[in-house]
């Protein structure tokens, strides 16, 4: 038996069914699992004091494309449109391989993990040179974060009317044995899991209707979630009503990419009737908000989404549009966009706070995570509330979105300390960086 005190916090955010926020608190961990929450807890384990922090349960992020952390501010794509900044990266990520696709997936994790970010989902679809989905998972593996990693697609290519160039497309009947492959080899259902694989054709305009149609039906055979991008931008919504005849909504119930196990990306343009067909279905949203600034896509319904009922998650997005992929910020940014959007009122701190914990875990099917209560997994964010970021702060909770700071000082997942003192303990990141760099230079060239 292993356990953990993190002893007197000033506060720990639990997200309970009365979002209950004890003072003073103590959160014991017992092999991986919590197993109270209160004042005056005592351990003969190991104890982690947390005198000026607040403690949370551990973000989560529910949209990625990890291998863009080699192509951040790519001159040609900084001030592009989502269509012309594709066209501008294909050939770039082209001349990726194996290594490239397990450093930069290194660093965007490493980059999640100090701002506090227990579980990320990853959508990887593009396999050039020999990569595969396992490249990232070893990834994951090594810095040990909690992973939904999700075997992507395309399969249009500019020779049949597609946006990607054909060196980057895939066969149909290769991508869905290869999902097959991976899920048999990776996917974990069990509660706890640090594996779960997801199916994800990249999005409407680079794969066909017939391999999202069969993709949906691998999903539900297997039991594995689907995510893939819609109605991103106000050009996604013309390419669907030019080819398909009809909104990306109504083209995702067609196909069976509605429910409750069916994740969407960006979702900026979703209209009422749409917001209404994913409250009844239970399909779940991953919000994008520095993304859809970055590519000037426009500010997504959150506020409408929330109050109709609608699943949403934070997302920060390939780090290709982002560029960056903090996940407590992309949070703050989140809040903030609503406000712009909808009035000073629409989206308090603690309600951007839910949708970053417990809302990406509600998005990815995780009953396991998202709360700080006992029996739950012990994935858990400790803030350091006592520095420059919130000095002079009345409401240390709601400090974390309206000030800072943005990097954790502890983080544990499963149990298992990854962050300690602001410092990843399971990885010499200056070693990732120089690597990363180097990777960077060579496909510049
Ligand atoms: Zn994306």
């Amino acid at each position: 038996m292993t356990e953990i005190l993190i002893r007197n916090a000033d506060v720990v955010v639990t997200m309970d069914g009365a979002r209950s926020e004890p003072q003073g608190a103590d959160v014991l961990i017992r092999d991986g699992v919590i197993a109270a929450v209160g004042q005056g807890l005592r351990t003969t384990g190991e104890v982690v004091t947390a005198t000026g922090c607040v403690v949370t349960p551990g973000f989560v992020n529910t949209h990625h494309h990890l291998y863009q952390t080699l192509t951040r501010a790519v001159p040609g794509g900084q001030d592009a449109l989502l269509f012309g900044w594709l066209k501008t990266l294909y050939p770039i990520w082209a001349r990726m391989g194996p290594e490239e696709i397990r450093v930069s997936a290194l660093t965007g994790l490493a980059e999640l993990a100090l701002s506090g970010c227990t579980l990320s989902s990853d959508h990887l679809y593009m396999y050039p040179n020999g990569a595969r989905l396992e490249d990232t998972i070893h990834a994951a593996q090594e810095i040990g974060l909690r992973f939904h990693p999700t075997r992507g697609a395309m399969s249009i290519g500019q020779s049949q009317g597609g946006l990607p160039p054909d060196a980057l497309v895939e066969r149909e009947g290769a991508i869905l044995n290869d999902c097959i492959r991976v899920i048999d080899a990776f996917h974990d259902p069990r509660p706890g899991a640090m594996v779960r694989v997801g199916v994800a054709p990249c999005s409407p305009f680079s794969v066909s209707r017939e391999l999202m149609r069969d993709a949906a039906l691998l999903a539900r055979d297997k039991g594995v979630m689907l995510h893939t991008h819609l109605a991103e931008n106000d050009e996604d919504i013309a390419y669907s009503q030019a080819q398909f005849g009809c909104r990306p909504g109504e083209y995702a119930q067609d196909l069976g990419w509605t429910g409750a196990d069916v994740w969407h990306a960006h979702c900026v343009k979703l209209d009422g009737a749409e917001i209404d067909l994913f409250a009844r279905s239970r399909t779940g949203v991953a919000h994008c908000p520095c993304s859809n600034c970055r590519l000037g896509s426009g500010i997504a319904p959150v506020r409408q989404m929330r109050d109709a009922g609608v699943k949403v998650a934070l997302g920060v997005d390939g780090s290709a549009s982002n560029d960056a992929g903090n996940l407590i910020a992309e949070a703050r940014m989140g809040m903030l966009l609503q406000r712009v959007r909808n009035g000073a009122d629409a989206m308090s701190a603690r309600e951007m706070l839910e949708i970053a914990t417990l809302g990406g875990a509600q998005v990815l099917g995780r009953d396991d995570l998202g709360r700080l209560v006992p029996g739950m997994r012990a994935d858990i964010a400790v803030w350091d509330v006592s520095g420059l970021e919130a000095a002079g702060a009345w409401d240390p909770v709601a400090a974390l979105m309206l000030c800072g700071p943005t990097r954790v000082r502890d983080l544990f997942v499963e149990g298992r300390q990854v962050v300690r003192g602001g410092h990843l303990t399971t990885l010499d990141l200056p070693r990732v960086i120089e690597t990363q760099n180097r990777l960077a230079r060579a496909l510049a060239r």
